[in-house]
């Protein structure tokens, strides 16, 4: 078998589905096993070098199988270490992934979708339209790459010293709308066979999909991050259009559903500071008014601009009193650095490449005259 097309790609499975396609050839569980380990511990790409499988075992993964990850396009190295990397995945589109190194931990941040459908006025994956679903594969084979290639750059031999020590679902694309695919990746993300993560060291962050939020807690719960970014239905409403189907009521209910499962006693609750729309003290109070009974942390993301955003950065002060209101509230609140801007891989500048299918540019045009209707009431 020569065309890849044919091929099963091995990358995407997790220890069941690899028990199950290694049963389906005759081979053992225990073999599945030593697979995994070679493909997620030591980011084995080449049958050949699994040296401990049977010789007759790696021919039938030579002629049936790859182990396929998407192809970077490019990568860049910000001032500030943090890396960069465009995927290819297939059609004119390409998704981005970043890591960023920090003194007590190495975090990547994937993505999950090539575009996004929901929509959020102040993202720019959003902007782009949505294209399609990433599959397994190419969500865990982000991670695969990226170890892959910083284990290599720092000259980190022992499958057992991990470079990636966190990973969050904040990339492109809405990971809830993806469920299928995203949930075979965080089971291999916690896997010990395969990258050994806590639950606490994977984060997914969703625009608020209520419903998926009540199945990911059933299937793999792992940290939750929620994007609230407004106090009030009728202003998350104007930027968040996914609130008009699930609006604050029903999304504080669902978060605190999730916390009965979730790996830490509290939500993440981020929040993009909009200069003028979304970033004075009463906003704050309502903020305090709403997460009532709901274990949280806030963390603030000061906007990041991008081409034809339309929105502005917040102020320094106005960022620093929103700060100290949510702390005098008793909730902890930090604030998010940005990292990488220099090479545009700061939250909600990651745009890859997407052959939207979903006429975004119309919808834009009323988007725009929304922004500008923000922007008066300041
Ligand atoms: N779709 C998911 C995860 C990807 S977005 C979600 O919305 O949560 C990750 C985070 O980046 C979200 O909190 C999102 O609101 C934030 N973000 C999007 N655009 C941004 C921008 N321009 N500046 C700062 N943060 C942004
Ligand atoms: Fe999609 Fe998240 Fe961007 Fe909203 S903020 S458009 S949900 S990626």
């Amino acid at each position: 078998m020569t065309d890849s097309g044919a091929r099963v790609n091995l990358l995407g499975l997790d220890r069941d589905g690899l028990i199950a396609y290694c049963e389906s050839l005759g081979e053992k569980k225990f073999r599945a096993i030593q697979l995994q380990r070679w493909i997620h511990r030591h980011c084995e790409g080449d049958f050949e070098n699994m040296t401990d499988l049977a010789k007759s075992f790696r021919a039938k993964l030579q002629d049936k199988c790859e182990i396929r990850a998407p192809q970077p396009i490019w990568d860049k190295v910000s001032m500030d270490g943090t890396r960069k990397w465009l995927f290819d995945v297939g059609n004119g589109n390409a998704v981005e992934t970043v890591f960023i190194p920090e003194d007590d931990r190495g975090t990547l941040c994937i993505s999950t979708q090539a575009g996004c459908a929901m929509g959020c006025l102040f993202c720019s994956t959003g902007k782009q339209g949505f294209n399609r679903n990433l599959t397994a594969a190419e969500v865990i084979g982000q991670l695969w790459h990226a170890e892959r290639e910083l284990r290599a750059s720092l000259g980190v031999t022992d499958p057992n010293d991990r470079v990636i020590s966190n990973v969050v679902l904040m990339g492109m694309g809405e990971p809830l709308q993806n469920l299928d695919n995203v949930i075979p990746a965080l089971k291999l993300m916690l896997d010990d066979n395969s990258y050994g993560l806590s639950r606490r060291r994977v984060t997914l962050s969703t625009c608020g999909l209520v419903l998926q939020m009540d199945k990911l807690a059933a299937a793999v719960p792992v940290a939750l991050a929620v994007s609230l970014h407004a106090p009030t239905d009728e202003l998350r409403d104007m930027i968040m259009p996914i609130n008009r189907k699930h609006p604050l009521n029903e999304l504080m209910a669902a978060c605190k559903r999730y916390l009965a499962h979730a790996p830490r006693d509290y939500i993440t609750f981020e929040y993009v500071m909009l200069g003028g729309v979304n970033d004075q003290i009463e906003h704050a109070k309502g903020l305090v008014k709403l997460v009532k009974g709901v274990s949280c942390k806030f963390n603030l993301i000061p906007f990041n601009p991008f081409p034809d955003s339309d929105l502005k950065k917040p102020k320094a002060e106005d960022v620093k009193a929103f700060q100290d209101y949510l702390m005098k509230a008793g909730i902890v609140t930090t604030v998010r650095k940005t990292r990488g801007d220099d090479i545009d891989a700061a939250c909600g500048q990651l745009a890859g490449n997407v052959k939207d299918k979903t006429r975004r540019a119309e919808r834009l045009v009323q988007q725009k005259a929304q922004a500008t209707f923000l922007m008066k009431k300041e």
